[in-house]
């Protein structure tokens, strides 16, 4: 069960292992006891990680949609013309 963080909390012979659940993690783990401190802030490093991947995401719709409505157009004007 992961912690508010993403977080896994593993049980080992040294201790306890926690590694990060993200899939995408570049880094994942076992990387020892996180502290809190560590884990919240990679937590927000994903979170702004998962934003840019949406806004990208949403410019390269918008400029699909645009490239759309401008073929449009073009048709239209050269329907205009004969
Ligand atoms: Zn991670």
């Amino acid at each position: 069960m992961p912690d508010q963080y993403g977080f896994d909390h593993l049980p080992t012979r040294s201790g306890v292992e926690v590694r990060c659940t993200r899939e995408d993690c570049s880094i994942g783990g076992p990387l020892h006891l996180w502290p809190v401190r560590l884990r919240a802030s990679h937590f927000r490093m994903h979170d702004r990680e998962a934003r840019r991947a949406r806004e990208k995401a949403a410019a390269k719709a918008r400029r699909q949609a645009t490239r759309r409505i401008q073929a449009i157009n073009r048709v239209r004007r050269e329907e205009a013309r004969t």
